[in-house]
Parts: C-alpha cells; sequence; structure tokens
C-alpha cells in the first residue's frame, strides 16, 4: 500500500510538459508534451526537490534526509495514514556557513487521501521562497531555517484546505535495508555499481538471474540491490546462481553497511576519490574489526568525494568527507536509526592515516560500549557529548 501510494505521488508529481522529450526537424518543433506546465509553471523548481515514504521500523530511505517525507503509521496492519516530515538534506559548502546539512522536522499527520496535497503543496512553498539567487542554497531545508519552522507551518496550514493532526509516534530500527524475507533476497552492491571486477562477477550473475527470474528488482536507498518475488519454481536456480557467484558473502557488518558516492572520475564536483577507494579502505578496517571481535558488528560507514553529501555521510555511524585530494573529513556519531547528525571527529586526514586515526577509536568502543551500544551511539556519547 505504501509503495503503491509513493508511486502514485511520484506521478501526480510528475512534470506534465516533455521539455526533454521534444522533437524538432528543420528548426520546427515537431512533437512536444503539454504547452505549459501547470503545476511547476515556466521556471520549474529552484532546485530539486527529494520525497520518501518508508514504514517503520525500516527507516533504508532515510527519512530524515529528504525534503518531504511520509512515514506510514499503522495499527494492526491497516494504514491509518502518515506522519509528514520537512526540510531535511545532506549538503554544504566548504567555506560558506549558510550552507549545512540538516534533519528534516515532524511537522504532523495526514490521511492517505490528503497526501498528495499535503506534497504539493509544500513543493509549492519550495517553488515560491526556495530562492535561485544562490543556489547552494536554494533547498527547502534553508526556507524552512531562515525563516522558522513555525513560519513553514503556518504558510502550510493556509493552503491546505484540511488541518493536519498532531505527529503519532513512530519508531525507526535502522536505516540500513530491510531485513529479508521469503521471496526476497537482497544482494550487496559495494560502492552501488554492478560491475565484474576481480572480486566479484556482479553483471555476469545478475544477466543470468535476470534472464529466469519473474519478480521485480529494486535499487535501495543503500546503493543494494532486491531480488523481490522469487517464485518457487525458480528459487532453486537463483539460489544456484548466488552461490555459483558468491553474492552473499560472509562480509563484515561494515562492509554491508558500507555506501559510497559516485565520485572521481565520474562527478565534476569531487574533490577526492570515492566509490572506487571506500572497498579499499573497509580492507584496511577490517583486520582491525576481527581482531577486536567486531567483525559482525553492523556499523553503517559512508563515503563522499565532496561535502554535498551525496550517499548521505552525515547520518552514518561513520563517513568520510572529501576535504582534498587524498584527504578526508572524519565524521562520527549517527544513529542507526538515522535520526542524528555526526560530528567531525578529525579534519584533513590524509587517506593513508584513516586506518591509524581509527585503530583506537575502535579499540576504545570495543572496550568501553554498553551492551547493544552501536559505533555510532558510543562514538557521540564518548566523544562528543556536548552534542547529545
Ligand atoms: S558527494 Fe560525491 S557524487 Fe555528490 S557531488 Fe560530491 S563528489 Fe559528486
Amino acid at each position: 500500500t505504501v509503495f503503491n501510494q509513493a508511486r502514485e505521488l511520484s506521478r501526480k508529481l510528475e512534470p506534465q510538459t516533455h521539455a526533454y522529450h521534444e522533437i524538432w526537424l528543420d528548426a520546427k518543433r515537431i512533437y512536444s508534451g503539454a504547452e505549459e506546465e501547470p503545476l511547476y509553471g515556466p521556471g520549474y523548481l529552484p532546485r530539486k526537490f527529494k520525497i520518501a515514504f518508508t514504514l517503520p521500523p525500516e527507516n533504508d530511505v532515510d527519512v530524515y534526509a529528504q525534503d518531504l517525507s511520509f512515514v506510514a503509521i499503522e495499527k494492526e496492519g491497516k494504514l491509518l495514514g502518515y506522519d509528514i516530515l520537512a526540510g531535511g538534506g545532506m549538503g554544504y559548502a566548504y567555506g560558506n556557513p549558510g550552507s549545512f546539512p540538516r534533519l528534516a522536522d515532524i511537522i504532523g499527520f495526514c490521511f492517505p487521501e490528503q497526501v498528495e496535497e499535503v506534497a504539493r503543496q509544500v513543493l509549492l512553498i519550495h517553488k515560491e521562497f526556495s530562492t535561485r539567487c544562490n543556489r547552494k542554497t536554494s533547498r527547502l531545508r534553508y526556507t524552512i531555517a531562515g525563516k522558522g519552522l513555525d513560519w513553514f507551518t503556518n504558510e502550510l496550514a493556509t493552503r491546505l484546505p484540511f488541518p493536519l493532526q498532531a505527529a503519532r509516534p513512530f519508531s525507526l530500527s535502522t536505516n540500513g535495508d530491510a531485513a529479508d524475507v521469503p521471496g526476497r533476497q537482497t544482494i550487496e552492491i559495494e560502492g552501488g555499481r554492478i560491475q565484474n571486477s576481480n572480486r566479484q562477477q556482479l553483471k555476469t550473475a545478475f544477466h543470468e538471474i535476470a534472464s529466469i527470474h519473474q519478480g521485480d528488482f529494486f535499487i535501495t536507498g543503500n546503493q543494494n540491490l532486491v531480488i523481490d518475488g522469487i517464485t518457487p519454481d525458480t528459487a532453486e536456480q537463483i539460489k544456484s546462481i548466488i552461490g555459483k557467484y558468491n553474492l552473499l558473502p560472509n562480509d563484515s557488518g561494515l562492509r554491508r553497511n558500507s555506501s559510497a558516492c559516485t565520485s572521481l572520475p565520474f562527478c565534476p564536483q569531487a574533490l577526492t576519490d570515492s566509490e572506487r577507494l571506500l572497498p579499499k579502505l573497509v580492507d584496511e578496517l577490517e583486520p582491525q574489526l576481527k581482531e577486536l571481535g567486531l567483525w559482525d558488528e553492523e556499523i553503517s560507514i559512508r563515503m563522499t568525494g565532496c561535502p554535498n553529501g551525496c550517499s548521505r555521510p552525515y547520518l552514518a555511524e561513520l563517513a568520510f568527507v572529501g576535504r582534498g585530494p587524498g584527504k578526508y573529513n572524519i565524521w562520527m556519531g549517527g544513529s542507526r536509526r538515522g535520526d542524528r547528525l555526526g560530528f567531525i571527529y578529525q579534519e584533513s586526514v590524509p587517506v593513508k592515516e584513516i586506518a591509524d586515526v581509527l585503530r583506537p577509536v575502535f579499540a576504545r568502543f570495543a572496550a568501553e560500549r554498553n551492551q547493544g551500544e552501536g559505533f555510532g551511539d558510543w562514538s557521540i556519547r564518548a566523544l562528543h557529548p556536548q552534542s547529545l
């Protein structure tokens, strides 16, 4: 139900004009969509606008990092409606104190039939008030931070033909991928790139699976691939392909929870490596974790090649954000639930020194943590309590 609602909303908010689908011949436009864009107008949006849905306790879409999120509230398997979160976002720019990552605020609850209007009006507030004059700060989060949350909720209330209800309690357990159920298998894709490499023949393996799989493939917000709707008649064959290509290796909890942005060589904003480097860095860190009995510890680790934060590093338990060629700011302190921003532990650390910097931190974590305490929760308690 939640997935269908998300898909439906996506369709409803799609631009009606097909600016990217126009066909021109001999300087004459011979095909285009609608002449006038009914929702977005001639200027579209000042900048991007991201919407996510989740069903607690899962938070694999990182609802606190989005411009607008809907958190499903259910009772005894029946969908009651959604809590609404607005104004989250990850990126910032070095040397620009007016830019910052921000967690979305919970602003209320709406019924399923009200979702479209809520989304439409929040989007229009973004369109009208998030100025394009400064591209770096033309996102909804800066509008909310600048004008205040009360201003935003009042503005939304005056536009909606119904009142929002008070938010209902919900509890998130992880911003990692959802646990598999019968008929569904999640395959970890390091760095999110399906390719044949020395480590794994992912491309060949998925090609084989796709040739027999009747169901769907989903790409998760954590860069993994879900084979969904596995039917009993193909289950054994898919299992055998997974085994043949070692698609479920006994990876550390760190590697299982790693993600990295594209960065070099594809991203023009990149200051340094990310996707190409993170697996090698994890190679260096894994022996430490093994020695300390932390091999299976689920630690979310994210890397980006610049502070734009495309892999949502500021919500991770451990993150590396590109500061310059071969140098990274080390962040820690995000929660496993994805509901807390981390802190900078050390700045501009050369990549060759990262493992040495982290060695005593992991050792302290292994020795000092409370039972069941995750790395992010421990690191903020032990190393940065002032931000709690
Ligand atoms: S975070 Fe990564 S992908 Fe995003 S802009 Fe920076 S380098 Fe590019």
